[in-house]
Protein backbone atom coordinates (compact mmCIF):
# COMPACT_ATOMS: atom_id res chain seq x y z
CA UNK A 1 0.00 0.00 0.00
CA UNK A 2 2.92 2.80 1.48
CA UNK A 3 4.76 1.38 -1.62
CA UNK A 4 2.08 2.05 -4.50
CA UNK A 5 0.86 5.26 -2.98
CA UNK A 6 4.69 6.46 -3.20
CA UNK A 7 5.02 5.03 -6.32
CA UNK A 8 1.86 6.48 -7.79
CA UNK A 9 3.23 9.93 -6.34
CA UNK A 10 6.68 9.34 -7.62
CA UNK A 11 5.82 8.76 -11.06
CA UNK A 12 4.21 12.28 -11.51
CA UNK A 13 7.26 14.01 -9.92
CA UNK A 14 10.14 15.57 -11.22
CA UNK A 15 13.20 17.27 -9.83
CA UNK A 16 10.93 20.20 -8.72
CA UNK A 17 8.36 18.26 -6.86
CA UNK A 18 11.12 15.89 -5.56
CA UNK A 19 12.32 19.61 -3.91
CA UNK A 20 9.55 20.25 -2.48
CA UNK A 21 8.73 17.35 -0.77
CA UNK A 22 12.59 17.95 0.39
CA UNK A 23 11.38 21.29 1.33
CA UNK A 24 8.82 19.69 3.54
CA UNK A 25 10.77 17.41 5.32
CA UNK A 26 13.28 20.00 6.33
CA UNK A 27 10.34 22.06 7.57
CA UNK A 28 8.92 19.33 9.48
CA UNK A 29 12.29 19.14 11.00
CA UNK A 30 12.63 22.70 12.01
CA UNK A 31 9.08 22.36 13.86
CA UNK A 32 10.74 19.73 16.30
CA UNK A 33 13.80 22.04 16.53
CA UNK A 34 11.44 25.38 17.35
CA UNK A 35 10.20 23.30 20.42
CA UNK A 36 13.46 22.07 21.48
CA UNK A 37 14.44 25.89 21.65
CA UNK A 38 10.93 26.77 23.48
CA UNK A 39 11.34 23.80 25.53
CA UNK A 40 15.07 24.54 26.53
CA UNK A 41 14.52 28.17 27.37
CA UNK A 42 11.12 27.18 29.41
CA UNK A 43 13.61 24.71 30.94
CA UNK A 44 16.04 27.65 32.23
CA UNK A 45 13.52 29.95 32.97
CA UNK A 46 11.84 27.16 35.69
CA UNK A 47 15.70 26.57 36.92
CA UNK A 48 16.69 29.67 37.39
CA UNK A 49 13.29 30.99 38.77
CA UNK A 50 12.92 32.36 42.21
CA UNK A 51 15.55 30.38 44.15
CA UNK A 52 17.89 32.41 46.75
CA UNK A 53 20.98 30.94 47.37
CA UNK A 54 20.41 29.33 50.64
CA UNK A 55 17.59 27.33 48.57
CA UNK A 56 19.67 26.08 45.79
CA UNK A 57 19.91 22.30 44.95
CA UNK A 58 17.53 22.17 48.46
CA UNK A 59 14.10 19.46 48.38
CA UNK A 60 11.86 22.32 47.11
CA UNK A 61 14.21 23.30 44.35
CA UNK A 62 14.59 20.08 43.33
CA UNK A 63 11.16 18.83 43.13
CA UNK A 64 10.89 22.10 40.72
CA UNK A 65 13.83 20.54 38.78
CA UNK A 66 11.83 17.59 38.62
CA UNK A 67 8.43 18.75 37.55
CA UNK A 68 10.49 21.34 34.88
CA UNK A 69 12.70 17.91 33.09
CA UNK A 70 9.02 16.14 33.24
CA UNK A 71 7.27 18.23 31.89
CA UNK A 72 9.00 18.95 29.05
CA UNK A 73 8.89 16.18 26.73
CA UNK A 74 12.34 16.50 24.60
CA UNK A 75 14.60 17.51 28.12
CA UNK A 76 15.86 14.80 29.56
CA UNK A 77 17.64 16.35 32.55
CA UNK A 78 18.23 19.38 34.28
CA UNK A 79 20.79 20.80 36.74
CA UNK A 80 22.50 22.89 38.19
CA UNK A 81 26.41 23.73 37.72
CA UNK A 82 28.49 23.95 40.23
CA UNK A 83 30.20 27.56 41.31
CA UNK A 84 33.54 26.80 39.96
CA UNK A 85 31.84 25.27 36.83
CA UNK A 86 33.43 21.68 36.43
CA UNK A 87 30.32 19.71 37.36
CA UNK A 88 26.53 19.59 38.22
CA UNK A 89 25.68 20.62 41.79
CA UNK A 90 22.13 18.67 41.61
CA UNK A 91 20.21 17.23 38.58
CA UNK A 92 17.28 15.51 37.66
CA UNK A 93 19.59 12.55 37.11
CA UNK A 94 20.50 12.68 40.65
CA UNK A 95 23.60 11.59 41.98
CA UNK A 96 24.97 10.06 39.43
CA UNK A 97 24.69 13.51 37.88
CA UNK A 98 27.88 14.17 39.58
CA UNK A 99 29.63 11.82 37.12
CA UNK A 100 28.99 13.79 34.24
CA UNK A 101 31.57 14.46 31.82
CA UNK A 102 30.76 17.93 29.84
CA UNK A 103 33.32 17.26 27.27
CA UNK A 104 34.83 20.14 25.20
CA UNK A 105 32.60 23.71 24.21
CA UNK A 106 31.33 23.31 20.77
CA UNK A 107 29.78 26.25 20.17
CA UNK A 108 29.10 29.73 22.83
CA UNK A 109 25.92 31.44 21.26
CA UNK A 110 26.22 35.43 21.45
CA UNK A 111 23.70 35.42 24.09
CA UNK A 112 25.37 33.23 25.85
CA UNK A 113 24.54 29.78 25.56
CA UNK A 114 26.63 27.08 25.38
CA UNK A 115 26.50 23.72 23.97
CA UNK A 116 28.46 20.54 24.04
CA UNK A 117 26.96 18.25 21.69
CA UNK A 118 28.19 15.18 23.62
CA UNK A 119 28.09 14.89 27.28
CA UNK A 120 28.22 11.38 28.46
CA UNK A 121 28.35 9.48 32.07
CA UNK A 122 29.36 5.85 32.77
CA UNK A 123 26.37 5.56 35.06
CA UNK A 124 23.81 6.42 32.26
CA UNK A 125 24.71 3.86 30.47
CA UNK A 126 24.48 4.18 26.12
CA UNK A 127 22.89 7.90 26.57
CA UNK A 128 24.75 10.48 24.93
CA UNK A 129 23.41 14.10 25.42
CA UNK A 130 23.64 17.77 23.89
CA UNK A 131 24.22 19.98 27.43
CA UNK A 132 22.83 23.28 26.85
CA UNK A 133 23.67 25.73 29.43
CA UNK A 134 23.21 29.35 30.26
CA UNK A 135 24.48 30.78 33.31
CA UNK A 136 24.51 28.22 35.96
CA UNK A 137 21.24 26.28 34.31
CA UNK A 138 21.83 23.07 32.48
CA UNK A 139 19.50 21.52 30.24
CA UNK A 140 20.33 17.89 28.67
CA UNK A 141 18.84 16.63 25.34
CA UNK A 142 18.87 13.28 24.66
CA UNK A 143 20.51 13.04 20.82
CA UNK A 144 18.36 10.10 20.06
CA UNK A 145 15.37 11.63 21.30
CA UNK A 146 16.17 15.02 18.83
CA UNK A 147 17.33 12.95 16.09
CA UNK A 148 14.65 9.68 15.85
CA UNK A 149 12.66 12.22 14.33
CA UNK A 150 12.08 10.75 10.62
CA UNK A 151 13.04 7.16 10.29
CA UNK A 152 16.82 5.53 10.58
CA UNK A 153 18.24 5.92 7.70
CA UNK A 154 22.10 5.94 7.67
CA UNK A 155 22.34 7.48 4.30
CA UNK A 156 20.39 10.73 5.15
CA UNK A 157 21.79 13.50 6.82
CA UNK A 158 19.67 15.88 8.73
CA UNK A 159 19.98 18.42 11.81
CA UNK A 160 20.16 21.91 12.33
CA UNK A 161 22.83 24.51 13.07
CA UNK A 162 22.06 28.51 14.37
CA UNK A 163 22.10 31.14 12.31
CA UNK A 164 24.71 32.87 14.15
CA UNK A 165 27.15 30.00 13.26
CA UNK A 166 28.73 26.84 15.23
CA UNK A 167 28.22 23.34 14.04
CA UNK A 168 25.51 21.31 13.15
CA UNK A 169 23.39 20.22 16.32
CA UNK A 170 20.99 17.09 16.95
CA UNK A 171 21.63 15.94 13.86
CA UNK A 172 22.84 13.09 12.04
CA UNK A 173 25.00 12.06 9.14
CA UNK A 174 28.41 14.62 7.44
CA UNK A 175 26.47 16.84 5.84
CA UNK A 176 26.77 20.54 6.17
CA UNK A 177 24.98 22.49 3.69
CA UNK A 178 26.70 25.46 4.36
CA UNK A 179 29.76 24.12 2.65
CA UNK A 180 28.00 24.01 -0.47
CA UNK A 181 28.83 26.46 -3.43
CA UNK A 182 24.45 25.98 -3.98
CA UNK A 183 24.30 27.50 -0.15
CA UNK A 184 22.49 30.78 -0.65
CA UNK A 185 22.09 31.84 3.36
CA UNK A 186 18.14 31.38 3.40
CA UNK A 187 15.30 28.75 3.02
CA UNK A 188 15.87 26.67 -0.33
CA UNK A 189 16.69 23.77 -1.97
CA UNK A 190 19.60 22.69 -4.48
CA UNK A 191 21.27 19.44 -6.09
CA UNK A 192 24.71 20.01 -6.03
CA UNK A 193 27.18 17.19 -6.79
CA UNK A 194 26.67 14.96 -4.37
CA UNK A 195 23.24 15.46 -2.14
CA UNK A 196 19.75 17.12 -2.99
CA UNK A 197 19.37 19.50 0.42
CA UNK A 198 17.06 21.44 1.40
CA UNK A 199 17.28 23.85 3.79
CA UNK A 200 14.69 25.70 6.11
CA UNK A 201 15.25 28.79 8.25
CA UNK A 202 13.15 29.53 11.21
CA UNK A 203 11.37 32.41 11.86
CA UNK A 204 10.61 32.10 15.13
CA UNK A 205 14.01 30.63 16.38
CA UNK A 206 17.93 31.61 15.66
CA UNK A 207 17.86 27.89 13.82
CA UNK A 208 18.19 26.64 10.48
CA UNK A 209 17.30 23.00 9.94
CA UNK A 210 18.26 21.11 6.67
CA UNK A 211 17.73 17.37 5.09
CA UNK A 212 20.10 15.93 2.54
CA UNK A 213 19.86 12.97 0.28
CA UNK A 214 22.66 10.89 -1.54
CA UNK A 215 21.89 11.51 -5.10
CA UNK A 216 24.51 9.59 -6.42
CA UNK A 217 24.63 6.48 -3.84
CA UNK A 218 20.86 6.29 -4.58
CA UNK A 219 20.78 6.35 -8.24
CA UNK A 220 23.62 3.67 -8.18
CA UNK A 221 21.88 1.55 -6.22
CA UNK A 222 18.56 1.44 -7.49
CA UNK A 223 19.93 1.55 -11.21
CA UNK A 224 21.89 -1.83 -10.11
CA UNK A 225 18.98 -3.51 -8.77
CA UNK A 226 16.89 -2.59 -11.57
CA UNK A 227 19.11 -2.77 -14.59
CA UNK A 228 17.66 0.30 -15.73
CA UNK A 229 18.84 3.48 -15.72
CA UNK A 230 16.61 5.38 -14.27
CA UNK A 231 15.87 9.35 -14.48
CA UNK A 232 17.14 10.58 -11.23
CA UNK A 233 14.91 12.76 -10.64
CA UNK A 234 12.23 10.03 -10.92
CA UNK A 235 14.94 7.99 -8.34
CA UNK A 236 14.91 10.86 -6.35
CA UNK A 237 11.21 11.74 -6.35
CA UNK A 238 10.66 8.09 -5.76
CA UNK A 239 13.04 8.15 -2.30
CA UNK A 240 11.68 11.33 -1.00
CA UNK A 241 7.88 9.96 -1.85
CA UNK A 242 8.71 6.91 0.19
CA UNK A 243 10.64 8.18 3.04
CA UNK A 244 7.88 11.25 3.04
CA UNK A 245 5.35 9.17 3.42
CA UNK A 246 6.71 7.25 6.50
CA UNK A 247 8.10 10.42 8.44
CA UNK A 248 4.33 12.04 7.48
CA UNK A 249 2.74 8.46 8.39
CA UNK A 250 4.43 8.86 12.09
CA UNK A 251 3.64 12.93 12.24
CA UNK A 252 0.42 11.93 11.96
CA UNK A 253 0.03 8.72 14.19
CA UNK A 254 -1.44 8.37 17.54
CA UNK A 255 2.38 8.03 18.64
CA UNK A 256 3.34 11.28 17.64
CA UNK A 257 0.14 13.00 18.94
CA UNK A 258 0.50 11.26 21.88
CA UNK A 259 3.91 12.64 22.15
CA UNK A 260 2.42 16.20 22.34
CA UNK A 261 0.11 15.70 24.47
CA UNK A 262 2.63 14.12 27.17
CA UNK A 263 3.65 17.34 28.72
CA UNK A 264 0.33 18.76 28.89
CA UNK A 265 -2.59 18.47 31.13
CA UNK A 266 -4.30 16.87 28.44
CA UNK A 267 -2.33 13.74 30.21
CA UNK A 268 -3.14 12.98 34.16
CA UNK A 269 -3.62 9.78 35.75
CA UNK A 270 -6.85 8.36 37.43
CA UNK A 271 -6.63 5.69 40.69
CA UNK A 272 -8.41 2.50 41.14
CA UNK A 273 -8.94 1.87 44.29
CA UNK A 274 -7.66 -2.10 45.80
CA UNK A 275 -9.62 -3.03 48.81
CA UNK A 276 -9.21 -5.30 51.58
CA UNK A 277 -12.47 -7.51 50.63
CA UNK A 278 -12.74 -8.90 54.51
CA UNK A 279 -12.90 -5.01 55.40
CA UNK A 280 -13.95 -2.89 52.57
CA UNK A 281 -10.90 -0.90 53.47
CA UNK A 282 -8.59 0.86 50.55
CA UNK A 283 -5.21 -0.77 50.50
CA UNK A 284 -4.11 0.58 47.82
CA UNK A 285 -4.08 1.92 44.42
CA UNK A 286 -3.00 1.49 40.45
CA UNK A 287 -2.36 3.97 38.80
CA UNK A 288 -3.80 4.64 35.24
CA UNK A 289 -2.94 7.06 32.64
CA UNK A 290 -5.73 8.84 30.91
CA UNK A 291 -5.71 11.04 27.79
CA UNK A 292 -8.39 13.35 27.23
CA UNK A 293 -7.65 14.56 23.08
CA UNK A 294 -10.11 17.38 22.12
CA UNK A 295 -12.52 16.10 24.64
CA UNK A 296 -12.78 12.60 23.96
CA UNK A 297 -10.94 9.81 26.13
CA UNK A 298 -8.56 8.03 23.75
CA UNK A 299 -8.73 4.68 25.19
CA UNK A 300 -5.29 3.34 27.22
CA UNK A 301 -5.44 0.41 25.58
CA UNK A 302 -5.03 1.94 21.98
CA UNK A 303 -2.37 4.76 23.18
CA UNK A 304 -0.43 2.46 24.88
CA UNK A 305 0.08 0.07 22.41
CA UNK A 306 1.28 2.68 20.02
CA UNK A 307 3.35 4.24 22.55
CA UNK A 308 4.86 1.04 22.27
CA UNK A 309 5.25 0.40 18.94
CA UNK A 310 6.67 3.92 18.30
CA UNK A 311 9.28 3.08 21.06
CA UNK A 312 7.90 6.15 23.53
CA UNK A 313 7.28 3.82 26.67
CA UNK A 314 10.09 5.48 28.33
CA UNK A 315 8.33 8.77 28.19
CA UNK A 316 4.83 8.01 29.07
CA UNK A 317 6.61 6.15 32.04
CA UNK A 318 8.84 8.98 33.12
CA UNK A 319 5.62 10.72 32.78
CA UNK A 320 3.25 8.17 35.03
CA UNK A 321 6.15 9.01 37.95
CA UNK A 322 6.00 12.29 37.93
CA UNK A 323 2.29 12.90 37.45
CA UNK A 324 1.68 9.86 40.25
CA UNK A 325 4.74 11.66 42.32
CA UNK A 326 2.44 14.92 42.02
CA UNK A 327 -0.60 13.06 43.15
CA UNK A 328 -0.31 10.78 46.01
CA UNK A 329 2.91 12.08 47.84
CA UNK A 330 0.59 14.00 50.68
CA UNK A 331 -1.92 10.99 50.74
CA UNK A 332 1.22 8.62 51.21
CA UNK A 333 2.63 10.24 54.01
CA UNK A 334 -0.67 10.93 55.77
CA UNK A 335 -1.43 6.97 55.02
CA UNK A 336 1.73 4.82 55.50
CA UNK A 337 0.61 1.64 54.37
CA UNK A 338 -1.47 2.44 51.59
CA UNK A 339 0.42 1.15 48.46
CA UNK A 340 0.39 2.86 44.94
CA UNK A 341 0.90 0.68 41.66
CA UNK A 342 2.21 1.53 38.59
CA UNK A 343 2.21 -0.57 35.28
CA UNK A 344 5.62 -0.94 33.70
CA UNK A 345 5.75 -2.20 29.58
CA UNK A 346 8.91 -4.23 28.31
CA UNK A 347 10.70 -1.07 27.24
CA UNK A 348 10.86 -0.25 30.66
CA UNK A 349 12.02 -3.58 31.67
CA UNK A 350 14.93 -3.19 29.68
CA UNK A 351 16.23 0.03 30.22
CA UNK A 352 18.62 1.24 32.66
CA UNK A 353 17.52 4.13 33.42
CA UNK A 354 14.03 2.84 34.66
CA UNK A 355 15.73 2.34 38.10
CA UNK A 356 16.96 5.78 38.11
CA UNK A 357 13.51 6.36 37.47
CA UNK A 358 11.65 4.78 40.31
CA UNK A 359 14.61 5.66 42.79
CA UNK A 360 14.32 9.22 42.09
CA UNK A 361 10.65 8.95 42.49
CA UNK A 362 11.04 7.04 45.54
CA UNK A 363 13.19 9.94 46.91
CA UNK A 364 11.32 13.09 45.61
CA UNK A 365 7.78 11.72 47.52
CA UNK A 366 9.83 9.93 50.20
CA UNK A 367 7.69 7.27 50.46
CA UNK A 368 9.16 3.50 51.37
CA UNK A 369 10.12 1.31 48.77
CA UNK A 370 7.75 -1.55 49.88
CA UNK A 371 4.31 1.27 48.93
CA UNK A 372 5.52 1.25 45.59
CA UNK A 373 4.37 -1.08 43.81
CA UNK A 374 5.30 -2.60 39.78
CA UNK A 375 2.79 -4.39 37.80
CA UNK A 376 4.68 -6.21 34.98
CA UNK A 377 2.97 -8.75 32.59
CA UNK A 378 4.37 -11.35 30.67
CA UNK A 379 4.06 -9.84 27.27
CA UNK A 380 6.38 -7.53 28.93
CA UNK A 381 9.10 -9.56 29.31
CA UNK A 382 10.29 -10.39 26.06
CA UNK A 383 13.27 -12.84 27.54
CA UNK A 384 13.81 -14.21 30.62
CA UNK A 385 17.34 -12.96 31.28
CA UNK A 386 16.41 -9.33 30.93
CA UNK A 387 12.73 -9.98 32.86
CA UNK A 388 14.74 -11.68 35.76
CA UNK A 389 17.38 -8.84 36.10
CA UNK A 390 14.88 -6.13 36.04
CA UNK A 391 12.40 -8.05 39.09
CA UNK A 392 16.09 -8.67 40.95
CA UNK A 393 16.61 -5.11 40.86
CA UNK A 394 13.53 -4.05 41.69
CA UNK A 395 13.22 -5.97 44.64
CA UNK A 396 16.96 -4.96 45.56
CA UNK A 397 15.36 -1.82 45.74
CA UNK A 398 13.09 -2.78 48.43
CA UNK A 399 9.83 -2.37 45.70
CA UNK A 400 7.06 -5.10 45.39
CA UNK A 401 6.89 -6.38 41.90
CA UNK A 402 3.17 -7.82 41.08
CA UNK A 403 2.72 -9.97 37.83
CA UNK A 404 -0.24 -8.30 35.67
CA UNK A 405 -3.06 -10.18 33.46
CA UNK A 406 -1.35 -13.69 34.65
CA UNK A 407 -2.54 -16.24 32.20
CA UNK A 408 -3.32 -14.33 29.82
CA UNK A 409 -0.44 -15.41 27.52
CA UNK A 410 1.58 -18.22 26.41
CA UNK A 411 4.65 -18.24 29.06
CA UNK A 412 2.66 -17.57 32.40
CA UNK A 413 3.84 -20.43 33.60
CA UNK A 414 7.45 -20.61 32.87
CA UNK A 415 7.70 -16.65 33.47
CA UNK A 416 6.29 -17.33 37.26
CA UNK A 417 9.52 -19.88 37.76
CA UNK A 418 11.74 -17.69 36.29
CA UNK A 419 10.81 -14.19 38.04
CA UNK A 420 10.56 -13.80 41.59
CA UNK A 421 7.64 -11.83 42.38
CA UNK A 422 5.44 -11.26 45.39
CA UNK A 423 1.70 -10.84 43.93
CA UNK A 424 -0.02 -11.97 41.67
CA UNK A 425 -2.90 -10.41 39.96
CA UNK A 426 -5.67 -12.44 38.43
CA UNK A 427 -6.58 -11.19 35.20
CA UNK A 428 -10.32 -10.03 34.57
CA UNK A 429 -11.67 -12.09 31.98
CA UNK A 430 -10.70 -15.34 34.62
CA UNK A 431 -13.02 -13.55 37.30
CA UNK A 432 -15.46 -13.01 34.73
CA UNK A 433 -15.98 -16.71 34.30
CA UNK A 434 -16.75 -17.25 38.08
CA UNK A 435 -20.76 -17.42 37.98
CA UNK A 436 -22.67 -18.08 40.87
CA UNK A 437 -25.91 -19.94 40.72
CA UNK A 438 -28.16 -19.23 43.30
CA UNK A 439 -27.42 -21.79 46.04
CA UNK A 440 -24.12 -20.25 45.11
CA UNK A 441 -22.48 -23.99 44.38
CA UNK A 442 -21.40 -23.23 41.10
CA UNK A 443 -17.30 -21.42 40.38
CA UNK A 444 -14.51 -21.03 38.04
CA UNK A 445 -12.41 -23.97 38.19
CA UNK A 446 -9.48 -22.34 36.16
CA UNK A 447 -9.71 -19.34 39.09
CA UNK A 448 -9.56 -22.16 41.46
CA UNK A 449 -6.59 -23.70 39.78
CA UNK A 450 -4.58 -19.62 39.34
CA UNK A 451 -5.15 -19.50 43.54
CA UNK A 452 -3.76 -22.74 44.37
CA UNK A 453 -0.51 -21.77 42.16
CA UNK A 454 -0.36 -18.60 43.49
CA UNK A 455 -0.84 -20.21 47.03
CA UNK A 456 1.88 -22.36 46.27
CA UNK A 457 4.21 -19.99 45.68
CA UNK A 458 3.40 -17.83 48.74
CA UNK A 459 2.38 -14.88 46.57
CA UNK A 460 -0.43 -11.92 47.52
CA UNK A 461 -3.26 -12.46 45.16
CA UNK A 462 -5.00 -9.56 43.47
CA UNK A 463 -8.45 -10.19 42.17
CA UNK A 464 -9.00 -8.08 38.76
CA UNK A 465 -12.21 -6.68 37.35
CA UNK A 466 -14.81 -8.03 40.20
CA UNK A 467 -18.09 -6.45 39.37
CA UNK A 468 -20.53 -8.57 41.23
CA UNK A 469 -21.01 -9.46 44.59
CA UNK A 470 -21.00 -12.84 43.82
CA UNK A 471 -17.92 -12.76 42.36
CA UNK A 472 -16.21 -10.65 45.25
CA UNK A 473 -18.07 -13.84 48.09
CA UNK A 474 -16.72 -16.40 45.79
CA UNK A 475 -12.69 -15.54 45.86
CA UNK A 476 -13.26 -14.93 49.64
CA UNK A 477 -14.68 -18.16 50.36
CA UNK A 478 -11.53 -19.07 48.57
CA UNK A 479 -8.89 -16.86 50.18
CA UNK A 480 -8.36 -14.05 48.22
CA UNK A 481 -7.81 -11.44 50.06
CA UNK A 482 -7.36 -8.33 48.15
CA UNK A 483 -9.71 -7.26 45.22
CA UNK A 484 -10.24 -4.52 42.25
CA UNK A 485 -12.83 -3.56 40.38
CA UNK A 486 -16.16 -1.76 39.70
CA UNK A 487 -17.87 -3.36 42.32
CA UNK A 488 -15.38 -1.26 44.57
CA UNK A 489 -15.01 1.68 42.97
CA UNK A 490 -14.17 2.67 38.96
CA UNK A 491 -10.55 4.31 38.58
CA UNK A 492 -10.98 7.97 39.36
CA UNK A 493 -9.11 11.19 40.11
CA UNK A 494 -6.86 11.40 43.51
CA UNK A 495 -8.75 13.96 45.56
CA UNK A 496 -12.13 11.10 44.30
CA UNK A 497 -9.68 8.79 45.53
CA UNK A 498 -8.86 10.19 48.97
CA UNK A 499 -12.63 11.22 49.50
CA UNK A 500 -13.61 7.82 48.58
CA UNK A 501 -10.96 5.81 50.54
CA UNK A 502 -11.63 7.80 53.62
CA UNK A 503 -15.79 6.86 54.02
CA UNK A 504 -14.82 3.82 53.24
CA UNK A 505 -12.78 3.69 55.94
CA UNK A 506 -15.40 5.04 58.24
CA UNK A 507 -17.97 2.42 56.79
CA UNK A 508 -15.92 -0.04 58.13
CA UNK A 509 -14.85 1.39 61.89
CA UNK A 510 -18.64 1.84 62.12
P1 LIG B 1 -4.47 -3.18 33.27
O1 LIG B 1 -3.12 -2.86 33.81
O2 LIG B 1 -4.89 -4.60 33.30
O3 LIG B 1 -5.49 -2.26 34.05
C1 LIG B 1 -6.75 -2.68 34.48
C2 LIG B 1 -7.80 -2.25 33.50
O4 LIG B 1 -9.05 -2.84 33.87
C3 LIG B 1 -8.04 -0.75 33.52
O5 LIG B 1 -8.37 -0.40 32.21
C4 LIG B 1 -9.26 -0.62 34.43
O6 LIG B 1 -9.98 0.56 34.21
C5 LIG B 1 -10.04 -1.85 34.01
N1 LIG B 1 -10.97 -2.30 35.03
C6 LIG B 1 -10.82 -2.21 36.36
N2 LIG B 1 -11.85 -2.76 37.02
C7 LIG B 1 -12.68 -3.25 36.07
C8 LIG B 1 -13.94 -3.97 36.11
O7 LIG B 1 -14.50 -4.27 37.17
N3 LIG B 1 -14.48 -4.33 34.93
C9 LIG B 1 -13.89 -4.04 33.74
N4 LIG B 1 -14.48 -4.42 32.62
N5 LIG B 1 -12.71 -3.34 33.65
C10 LIG B 1 -12.12 -2.97 34.81
P2 LIG B 1 -7.77 0.87 31.48
O8 LIG B 1 -7.59 1.97 32.45
O9 LIG B 1 -8.60 1.07 30.28
O10 LIG B 1 -6.33 0.40 31.07
C11 LIG B 1 -6.15 -0.59 30.12
C12 LIG B 1 -4.73 -1.04 30.07
O11 LIG B 1 -3.87 0.00 29.58
C13 LIG B 1 -4.17 -1.39 31.43
O12 LIG B 1 -4.59 -2.69 31.76
C14 LIG B 1 -2.69 -1.28 31.17
O13 LIG B 1 -2.21 -2.43 30.56
C15 LIG B 1 -2.62 -0.14 30.19
N6 LIG B 1 -2.28 1.09 30.94
C16 LIG B 1 -3.10 2.01 31.49
N7 LIG B 1 -2.38 2.99 32.08
C17 LIG B 1 -1.09 2.65 31.91
C18 LIG B 1 0.16 3.26 32.29
O14 LIG B 1 0.21 4.31 32.94
N8 LIG B 1 1.31 2.61 31.92
C19 LIG B 1 1.28 1.42 31.24
N9 LIG B 1 2.45 0.84 30.94
N10 LIG B 1 0.14 0.84 30.88
C20 LIG B 1 -1.03 1.44 31.21
CA1 LIG C 1 -2.19 -3.23 35.70
CA1 LIG D 1 -4.48 -6.29 34.51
Amino acid sequence: MALIAALQVANVQGEDNARTRAEDIADGILLVMDDIVRQTERAIFYVNSDITPSERCGQKHQEALYRAASSLSYIEAVGLISHDGSHLQCSTFGPVGDEIKFGDVDYTTPDGYVFYKHATSKFLFDNDYTLITKGDAAIFINNTTANGILSHRSDISLGAYRKDGGPVMFGRGTVDPRTSEKYVGESSSYVDAHHLVAVSYSTSSSYVAFVAFPVARVARSVARSTRLILPIAFIIGFTIAVILYFGLRRATSLSFALRRALPTKNIFMNYQPMIDMTTGECVGAEALMRWNDNGKLVSPDRFIEAAENAGIMGLVTRRVASLVAWDIADHLRKNPGFHISINLSAADLSSKSTIQLLSGFLSLTGIPAACLWVEITETGVLDATTGAEAVRLFKAMGLKVAVDDFGTGYASLSMLGDLKVDIMKIDKKFISTIITGDDGEEGSEIVCAIINLANSLKLDIVAEGVETEAQAAFLMAHGVRYGQGWLFGKPKSMSELEYFCESNARKSKA
